[in-house]
């Protein structure tokens, strides 16, 4: 398989953590920025970096950007750049545009001339320490949205010997059981009729709060 290519535009430490992290894991990576000093010190970790002013739309057209797979726009301060850049990779044809929003208008805004995906990278990473910080005791737990995750549970005491239907934690609980771990095998869709035993974990989705109780109890 080819292997992805993405353009990266703005060395501040968002955009150098995203080309770096996807130089790592095998992408092919051009960065931009008009920071002589940024370019030089990221040139080996990524494919190509290139120093440019993204407000000047003839430097960007010589960039072949048309073949990228995504470009992520890693601008926050100099909004005339974020937005600029963003219209013109769209109007070039890169399928996905993700950009860096500095507020709720900048967010408006690069929604407005194409970006397909807006992040709030400070706020979004307070917010997943805050709810990690909160589910010290979730086992495994993935975090699906701000408010909703995934996770391991032992079952409770009291769960033993009923069935998933005897259960009905979804109505009960709020959570829903998309699998039970049994003997370390993973059974994906569980017969509602049959006993929970001692030892089974479910895989269960809920709201933060309602997993944090259960993890809990
Ligand atoms: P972080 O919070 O991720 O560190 P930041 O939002 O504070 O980033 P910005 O000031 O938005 O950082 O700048 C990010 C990068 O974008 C800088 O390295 C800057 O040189 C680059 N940059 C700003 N304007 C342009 C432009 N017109 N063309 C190219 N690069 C630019």
């Amino acid at each position: 398989m080819a292997r992805k290519e993405f353009v990266v535009f703005g060395l501040g430490r968002f955009g150098k953590s995203v080309a770096t992290t996807l130089a790592e894991g095998g992408c092919e990576v051009m960065v931009v920025d008009n920071d002589e000093d940024k370019i030089h010190e990221i040139a080996d970790y990524v494919t190509y970096a290139v120093r440019a002013d993204v407000t000047e739309a003839e430097s960007l057209e010589s960039l072949g950007l048309r073949n990228f797979d995504g470009a992520v726009i890693a601008i926050g301060e100099n909004l005339e750049a974020s937005v600029m850049v963003t219209i013109l990779v769209k109007e070039l044809g890169v399928p996905y545009v993700l950009a860096k929003a500095q507020n709720e208008l900048h967010a408006k805004v690069l929604k407005k001339v194409g970006a397909d995906m807006v992040v709030f990278p400070e706020k979004e990473t307070g917010i997943r320490i805050a709810n990690n910080l909160m589910m010290g005791n979730f086992f495994d737990a993935i975090e699906l949205s701000s408010t909703s995750s995934m996770m391991e549970l032992d079952i409770l005491q009291e769960w033993i010997g009923h069935s998933l239907r005897e259960l009905n934690l979804r109505a009960k609980n709020k959570i829903n059981v998309i699998g039970i771990k049994r003997d370390d095998q993973l059974n994906i869709n569980p017969d509602a009729d049959m006993p929970l035993e001692r030892n089974d974990v479910l895989v269960i989705i809920g709201k933060n709060e309602i997993l944090n109780k259960l993890a809990n109890q």
